[in-house]
C-alpha cells in the first residue's frame, strides 16, 4: 500500500453519522474518502422538520457540515455510488472499486441553475418526499442539496426512453414522412444553458486505496407493507413517521403545513402509534426501536403548534425516554401541548365514512378502545438498509440475526467491526438518534486517527520501505 493509501479513510455512507466521522479525520489532515449512493448527502437527517430534543431546525444544523464536508479539501466526495468491491491490500488496507451510477448530466459542466428542473416537464412520486409530494424526473433531492447537482432518472425519462426505443427498433426511427424521428421531449437538454446534459453517460468505474474504513450505512423503515392490519400502505391517510416529517417540514411539498395526502383537508384529529412493528416478532421485529417515543412526542407537539385547535393521541405500550432531558420531554408534550397518551396496543385500522377507525385494547382498563381520526401516523420500526449486509460482508464484517453490524466487542470496543482496520458509526449499528450517532461517528474517526498516528510514526522512524509491515 501507497504511503497516502495507508492514512486516507472510506466512509461508506454520508449521513449525520457518515459526514460526522469524515469530517473529524479530514480537519485532522488525513484524507477521506466518502462514499453515498443518493445524489447528494445529509441520509434521514436532511428528511427531518425539528429535532429533539431541542427543537432545533434540521437542516439547519446540519447544512454547515454538509457544506463544510462538500467543500473541504481532503475530502473526495463520490455521490450516487457504491462500493462495488474490495480486496485487501499486501500491507492490510484496501482497495476498493467504486460505481458512480449514470447521471445523465456532466457534473463539471453543471452549475446548479435548477433550470433543468424547472423545466422538465413530467413528475413522479418522490422516495424523498415518502410518496405525499413529487419530483422533477431530473431533479436534486432537496433544494439544499450537497452537492447541488442533478441525476436523471432514466426509467420515467421520455427522451430516453423513445431514444432506446428507437436504438432497439420497439418504435420506428422515422417518422410519417420517413424523415428520421427524434425522440420525444429532451426540454431539460435544450434550455441547459451549459449543455451539461449527456444522454451517452455511461456507469463509471474507479479504484480508491484506503488504509482504514468506517461503515456508516444507517437505517430504513419497515415498509407499511409488512402491516396488513395498518392498512398495508394502501390508506393514504396512514402515513409512516418519515412521511410525516416531510409533512412539518418548512422544505416539504406542503411548505410546513400538516395536510391530508388524500384531499389536502387540516387533520383536526392525528393519532400517533408508537411501537408498528417493533417489540412485535410475529408481524415485525423483535426490538425495541428506541427513537420513537421521542420523535412520536416531537411529532404530536410540532402538529398542535401549527393546527393549535387539533387533537392530537398517542398509543403506546409503555414511554421509554432513557436520554438526557427525554422524559422532561415527553412529560412536557401531555402538560403543555395537552398530547393524549392510550395505553394500548391497536388491532385494526381502517376507513370509513371518509376517516379512520382505529381500533384496540386500552391496556390498564382492559376495555376496547375505538378512536376517530383524520390522520394516523405509524412510528414503524427502524431496521437496517436491506444492503447493509451484503457491502459489510465486502469488508469481512458481519451483520445479526435483524441484518445491522456487530461490533467485536460490543460492551468495551462497539465502535470497532473485529475486522481489521474497520470501524463502525451510527444507526447501521442499532436504533439510534442524532447525539448518540454523532457520539459513535466521533468514536469511530478517534479510532482510525490514532491508527493513522500510529502508522505515519512508524513510517518516520522505521528505516525506508519498512515502516508498513509494522502498520
Ligand atoms: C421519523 C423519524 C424522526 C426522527 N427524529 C429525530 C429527532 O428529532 N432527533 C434525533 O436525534 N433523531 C431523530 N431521528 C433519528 C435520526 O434519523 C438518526 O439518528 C440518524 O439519521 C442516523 O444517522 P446515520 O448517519 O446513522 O444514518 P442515515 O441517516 O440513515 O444515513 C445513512 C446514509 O448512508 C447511505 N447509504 C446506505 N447504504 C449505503 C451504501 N451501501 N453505500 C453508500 N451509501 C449508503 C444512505 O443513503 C444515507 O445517506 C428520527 C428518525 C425517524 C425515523
Amino acid at each position: 500500500m501507497s504511503a497516502a493509501g495507508s492514512t486516507t479513510a472510506l466512509v461508506v455512507g454520508a449521513g449525520i453519522g457518515g459526514i460526522t466521522a469524515a469530517l473529524d479525520i479530514a480537519n485532522s489532515g488525513f484524507p477521506v474518502v466518502l462514499v453515498e449512493r443518493e445524489p447528494s448527502i445529509g441520509g434521514h437527517m436532511a428528511q427531518l422538520s425539528e429535532t429533539f430534543p431541542t427543537l432545533d431546525c434540521s437542516q439547519c444544523i446540519m447544512t454547515p457540515r454538509t457544506v463544510e464536508v462538500g467543500h473541504h479539501d481532503l475530502v473526495r466526495l463520490h455521490t450516487y455510488s457504491e462500493i462495488e468491491s474490495v480486496r485487501r491490500s499486501d500491507s492490510g488496507g484496501f482497495v476498493v472499486g467504486i460505481r458512480r451510477r449514470a447521471a445523465y448530466v456532466d457534473w463539471d459542466k453543471c452549475t446548479g441553475c435548477g433550470v433543468c428542473q424547472e423545466k422538465c416537464p413530467f413528475k413522479v412520486e418522490s422516495a424523498f418526499e415518502r410518496g405525499i409530494g413529487p419530483r422533477k424526473v431530473i431533479y436534486t433531492l432537496s433544494p439544499q442539496a450537497v452537492p447541488n447537482k442533478p441525476v436523471l432518472d432514466a426509467e420515467h425519462c421520455r427522451y430516453l426512453q423513445s431514444k432506446w426505443d428507437m436504438q432497439a427498433g420497439r418504435i420506428p426511427s422515422v417518422d410519417k414522412q420517413g424523415q428520421p424521428a427524434s425522440p420525444k421531449c429532451g426540454a431539460c437538454a435544450k434550455l441547459c444553458p451549459t449543455g451539461a446534459l449527456n444522454w451517452d453517460q455511461q456507469d463509471t468505474l474507479v479504484e480508491e486505496e484506503v488504509g482504514a474504513v468506517i461503515l456508516a450505512t444507517g437505517y430504513d423503515l419497515l415498509p407499511a407493507s409488512r402491516l396488513p392490519e395498518y392498512g398495508g400502505g394502501e390508506l393514504k391517510d396512514v402515513v409512516d413517521g418519515l412521511a410525516f416529517e416531510r409533512l412539518l417540514a418548512a422544505s416539504g411539498p406542503t411548505a410546513g403545513k400538516v395536510l391530508r395526502p388524500s384531499d389536502g383537508a387540516v387533520p383536526k384529529h392525528v393519532v400517533f402509534v408508537q411501537c408498528s412493528g417493533s417489540r412485535d416478532p410475529e408481524r415485525g421485529v423483535p426490538y425495541c426501536s428506541k427513537i420513537c417515543c421521542l420523535y412520536v412526542a416531537k411529532q404530536a407537539m410540532l402538529y398542535k403548534h401549527r393546527v393549535p385547535d387539533g387533537e392530537a393521541s398517542v398509543f403506546y405500550i409503555d414511554v421509554r425516554a432513557g436520554g438526557k432531558g427525554y422524559e422532561e420531554f415527553v412529560t412536557r408534550a401531555q402538560e403543555e401541548h395537552h398530547v393524549r397518551y392510550l395505553r394500548g396496543k391497536v388491532s385494526r385500522i381502517y376507513s370509513q365514512d371518509g376517516r379512520l377507525i382505529v381500533k384496540g385494547v386500552d391496556t390498564l382498563s382492559h376495555r376496547a378502545v375505538e378512536v376517530q381520526a383524520d390522520l394516523v401516523v405509524l412510528a414503524t420500526a427502524i431496521v437496517p438498509r436491506v444492503s447493509t449486509p451484503a457491502v459489510a460482508g465486502l469488508f469481512g464484517v458481519a451483520a445479526d440475526g435483524n441484518g445491522f453490524l456487530v461490533s467485536g466487542d460490543e460492551e468495551m470496543a462497539p465502535v470497532e467491526s473485529g475486522a481489521e482496520g474497520v470501524f463502525l458509526a451510527g444507526a447501521a449499528l442499532g436504533p439510534k438518534d442524532i447525539p448518540e450517532t454523532v457520539a459513535q461517528a466521533s468514536g469511530a474517526a478517534a479510532k482510525v486517527l490514532s491508527l493513522f498516528l500510529r502508522r505515519r510514526m512508524l513510517e518516520t522512524t522505521a528505516p525506508a520501505g519498512e515502516g508498513m509491515r509494522a502498520a
